[in-house]
């Protein structure tokens, strides 16, 4: 995979200290998903290049910590103006290089803009507390600082919006960044960090880098970098954050998800389906919330089988970029035989195949990571197809008779980052919403999230650490509380030392 460079392709350039620089390294292929051909390289940085990122961002750190709250609020202001001045652009690189359409492209921008406003607000969210007199003549306060240097680590399947999720609220609270964003889809990170400093983000603030394993390993042994965050697959979600406890790094690391969707025998079949489909197909199920599992419980499953194989079979697949399109391709050659490897799976393993997309051929794209829709019946849960996040366009349907059972499945699996309940019942939503053992819940809403002013996250195998991203729970993540006790002796109460600790206020 990892070449020399190529000089007939087009570079993705790192971002370091404000400017961009193609470092002579080991380089690797970004494709176009919808043509399968090699679009562009990018330079895999190595620990030297993780050091000379990490010395920017710390020369960077002191004056921007030390920057009003209010003046960072303004620079993120122009920033939010300039990502919403180069929205498309932003979009249509995440299609030419995620695969996904145009229009979910736009929707993903939206939802990482939407951080940005949020983090507008930081003079707000940096509010600490008061208390006078905690003891007699001694008041109490705490304040919010910067960790330092941080860094993310962010998945291919959000290219802006998952960045945005974390270095929004990291700068605004006055900490300076590195990025590390996926390689297979470099160029919109890049982007936004020449945006920033347009809108006048300091030099060293924050930092682009690429590269796979041996750039996050030296990201996580790197002693100038405080605190991780890390948005991907469980199995390195996990591994991220074991490394960064080793190492005495503060950590967040969301990791996969398998998302089911509870249907009741009351439920709008119609109005259930038709969101079901969204969520399992769109953006082609790369989606960590994508809903993959549905569970349907009694008389609700052949109805919403014969609506969910219709539905599905009507989705129209093809280059993200092309009117119309439902759906476009995978976003590697690799991935998309990985998900054909499931469905193949799905079909030894004795699950009753509805649809298959397998063979599927987009004309004059036949080269394109495609493949249709697939759709599975009468699932059991020791089925690779269910115990494993498959990360496409595969949706399995998993039969139960009660409610009690659908919620003791759910609450069974490993992961728990989304879950959905679709009901006309307020008393059964009601039950699930309180025995679910997810972070993240729908009523009637198959992806409930994410909205910037609240945090996202899952729970279990979905996330290892205690803090979601973004909303208040961001803001505590990227900031250490401290604690300051006060006391003025020349007031009227005489004080003197004491050798215990005092008994009375
Ligand atoms: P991934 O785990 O393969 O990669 C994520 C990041 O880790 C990338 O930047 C990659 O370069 C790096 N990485 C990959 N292998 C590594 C290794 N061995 N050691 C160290 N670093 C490594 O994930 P992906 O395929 O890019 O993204 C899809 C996954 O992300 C899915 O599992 C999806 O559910 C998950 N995801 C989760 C959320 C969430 O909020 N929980 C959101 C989006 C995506």
């Amino acid at each position: 995979m990892n070449k020399p460079a190529d000089l007939k392709l087009a570079t993705v350039p790192m971002w370091i200290n404000g400017k961009a620089v193609v470092p002579a390294l080991r380089m690797g292929e970004v494709f176009n998903p919808a043509t399968g051909s090699v679009a562009k390289q990018v330079p895999y940085a190595d620990a030297a290049t993780i050091d000379a990122a990490v010395k920017a961002a710390a020369a960077a750190l002191p004056a921007w910590r030390d920057a009003p709250p209010l003046r960072r609020a303004r620079v993120m202001q122009k920033f939010l103006q300039l990502l919403q001045d180069h929205q498309k652009e932003l979009a249509e690189l995440v299609t030419a290089e995620h695969g996904k359409t145009l229009p979910d492209a736009m929707g993903s921008v939206q939802r990482g803009m939407e951080v940005v406003e949020f983090a507008c607000g930081i003079p707000h969210l940096l509010k600490g507390e008061f208390s006078e007199n905690v003891g007699t003549g001694v008041d109490c306060h705490s304040l919010r600082q910067p960790v330092g240097v941080c860094a993310g680590i962010t998945p291919f399947n959000f290219p802006v919006m998952v960045p945005l999720w974390m270095f929004p609220v990291a700068i605004a609270c006055g900490n300076t960044f590195i990025l590390k964003p996926s390689e297979k889809v470099p160029s919109a990170s890049v982007r936004m960090a020449e945006l920033f400093k347009e809108a006048g983000l300091p030099d060293g603030v924050l930092n682009v880098v690429h590269g796979d394993k041996a750039a996050v390993d030296a990201i996580l042994a790197h002693p100038g970098i405080s605190a991780v965050s890390f948005v991907g697959s469980t199995p390195i979600a996990k591994y991220i954050y074991e490394t960064c406890a080793h190492h005495g790094k503060r950590v967040q690391a969301l990791g996969g998800a398998k998302n089911h969707a509870v249907v009741l025998p009351d439920a709008d079949m119609e109005f259930a389906a038709d969101a079901m489909i969204g969520a399992a197909y769109g953006s082609a199920g790369e989606r960590c919330m994508a809903i993959s599992a549905v569970v349907a419980v009694g008389d609700a499953a052949d109805p919403i089988v014969a609506l969910l194989k219709k539905k599905a079979e009507a989705i129209k697949i093809g280059p993200g970029t092309m009117d119309g399109a439902d759906m476009g391709p995978l976003v590697t050659g690799a991935h998309r035989d990985k998900v054909k490897g499931y469905v193949d799976a799905g079909v030894k393993e004795g699950a009753k195949i509805v649809s298959d997309g397998r063979g599927y051929v987009v004309k004059g794209h036949e080269n394109g990571f495609f493949i249709g829709t697939t759709l599975f019946d009468e699932v059991k849960p020791g089925m690779s197809i269910y115990k494993d996040e498959i990360f496409g366009p595969v949706l399995i349907v998993l039969r139960v008779k009660t409610l009690d059972e659908a919620i003791a499945l759910v609450n069974s699996n490993p992961y728990a980052n989304g879950v959905a309940i679709f009901t006309e019942s307020g008393g059964a939503a009601r039950r699930f919403e309180n025995e679910i053992q997810v972070g993240m819940v729908g009523v009637n809403v198959p992806i409930p999230v994410p909205v910037a002013f609240y945090s996202f996250g899952g729970w279990k195998n979905s996330l290892f650490g205690d803090l979601h991203v973004h909303g208040a729970e961001g803001v505590k993540f990227y900031t250490r509380t401290k604690v300051v006790t006060t006391r003025w002796p020349h007031t009227d109460t005489p004080v003197r030392g004491g050798f215990n600790m005092p008994t009375l206020g």
